[in-house]
């Protein structure tokens, strides 16, 4: 006998495929699979072989689901649905998890039914697979999958607006035994990469997906290895070999910094996954998730490549370095919130491609500015200036020396800005290049009444940059940006909360 599955060309439902496929082969080598870009095929003797394969394989893997943790006020050991999964949860029982859904309470009884179930056909048609079938096990719940919600077509191509699903009611007793077996059990995939905020109410999880299970397949067994399946918070290992997870600041964060392991630390890589979807699952018992769908091109996939290559973990070693300092008399100290959301928006800019923002973000602003970690700042500055000649600079066709002009201008306006940064606002704000020839003539003013000498600045680079910006008048924002990114890090470190150079 057999149990045919397509590929769904749905998020959830593929990496479930992929998940069953994975839980199988794990489970016995020796069970008879086929695998096509476009099908899942199991093969076995009797329902009796399975029925018992599935079981094994839920018992054994129930795990998954649930972290260890001790109990604040009596240090007691107890079990913790991990945050994320929506299956639903009785009163525990001394200290266990006591699962609602049938297949994780009593695995023996429900996949009996439910494999009996498969087998029988009939007049319905599912709303998920397109195949007949005669009776549900369950209806259509977010539970078997997650974007069910508000869904108002599940036929084709499914529908969201503002970052929600929407569905008609009807369409929730149109579900067939064998995709629920298959999506009810995508809870125990050990490669949804997720990260949970208990502040902030919710967690937000990743999946990768693919138009082929092959590539699909591919992807998660080679990153499997970065994953901790037993954190709470997080499971991405700091260290692949450690048990320690990242604490990353949120969502773009958490996927820049599985990028850095991914590249860094997996020895080969066939496949590199650059489409995922993110949802955020609230905490708390209304469960509207929301969902984005991030596809990564191929030029920020290889600035990402590139860091790595160079031996630079682009969110350890550089975005996880930089802090926010305020201006405070008694001496510099780190605004933790400004960070986190700073490191967010950094990760964000390299991700989505948008050198403007990223630029935007190392601007200093009321109160305080960006720095680098005291530790490694010569180190993280250096991490910095390679991200910006892989990410423009290589691109631009800008040689070293125009970028030298650059930088000088860049301190050039840091120090002008010491007591008044009024002006290197206006330059993060100009929108045409005649505000941006009007910025440069402000600073050649401002240079006048600068003690050149003590403030270790050449002003001939001010004439190279205007140079620069008339043989390449198209590329002024590129340039601007540079500017705004250079005058920002002299600004830094000449400003309390960075060091000397
Ligand atoms: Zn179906």
């Amino acid at each position: 006998m057999e149990i045919k599955i397509p590929l769904y060309n749905d998020i959830w439902m593929d990496n479930a495929v992929e998940n069953l496929y994975a839980l199988l082969k794990d489970f016995d080598d020796e069970i008879g699979m086929d695998i096509n870009k476009e099908t899942l095929m199991i093969n076995y003797e009797s329902k009796g072989e399975l029925n018992d394969l599935l079981v094994n394989l839920v018992e054994s893997n129930l795990f998954n689901l649930i972290v260890i943790e001790k109990d604040r006020k009596t240090g007691e050991k107890k079990e913790v649905k991990k945050d994320f999964i929506l299956i639903q949860e009785g009163k525990k029982i001394d200290g266990k998890v006591a699962f609602k859904e049938n297949i994780y309470k009593e695995p023996k009884k429900a996949t009996s039914e439910i494999l009996d179930l498969i087998e029988k056909d009939g007049k319905k048609t599912c709303v998920m697979c397109g195949k007949t079938f005669s009776k549900p096990y369950k209806k259509l719940q977010q539970a078997t999958y997650p974007f069910v919600t508000k869904i108002k077509s599940l036929g084709g191509v499914r529908t969201y607006k503002d970052g929600e699903f929407h569905a008609f009611r009807e369409y929730h007793d149109n579900f067939c035994p064998k995709c629920y077996l298959i999506g009810i059990l995508e809870w125990l995939d050990t490669r949804i990469i997720y990260r949970t905020f208990i502040k902030e109410k919710k967690s937000v999880i990743f999946l990768p997906y693919f138009d082929n299970l092959k590539d699909l397949i591919e992807f998660k067994g080679e990153y499997a290895p970065l994953l901790n399946k037993s954190e709470r918070y997080s499971n991405i290992r700091v260290n692949i070999n450690e048990n320690k997870t990242e604490r990353t600041p949120e969502k773009f964060s958490t996927l820049l910094c599985f990028y850095e392991k991914f590249l860094m630390d997996i020895e080969s890589e066939n496949v590199v996954g650059k489409d995922w979807a993110i949802m955020e699952i609230p905490l708390g018992s209304v469960k509207n998730i929301k969902l984005r769908i991030l596809n990564l091109t191929d030029s920020t996939l290889s600035v990402i490549k590139e860091m790595s290559e160079e031996d630079i973990r682009i969110y350890g070693e550089l975005i996880n370095q930089i802090q926010f300092y305020l201006n405070n008399p008694k001496g510099s100290s780190v605004d933790f919130e400004t960070t986190n959301k700073i490191r967010e928006k950094l990760s964000k800019s390299i991700l989505v491609d948008d050198f403007r923002n990223f630029a935007k973000t190392l601007v200093p602003r009321k109160g305080g500015n960006v720095g680098f970690l005291k530790e490694n700042h010569a180190e993280s500055r250096q991490n910095l200036e390679t991200l910006i000649y892989v990410w423009r600079l290589k691109k631009m066709g800008i040689s070293k020396e125009n970028l030298g002009s650059i930088k000088s201008v860049g301190n050039i306006i840091a120090k002008v800005s010491k007591n008044n940064l009024s002006l290197l606002y206006k330059l993060d704000k100009t929108r045409n290049i005649g505000e941006f020839w009007g910025v440069l003539r402000e600073i050649s003013r401002k240079l006048i009444g600068l003690d050149l000498k003590k403030a270790k600045v050449r002003p001939m680079a001010l004439d190279e940059l205007i140079h620069i910006l008339k043989d390449n008048e198209k590329q002024w924002e590129e340039i601007r940006d540079l500017l705004v990114v250079y005058s920002s890090m002299y600004y830094a470190i000449g400003s309390r909360g960075g060091e000397k150079e």
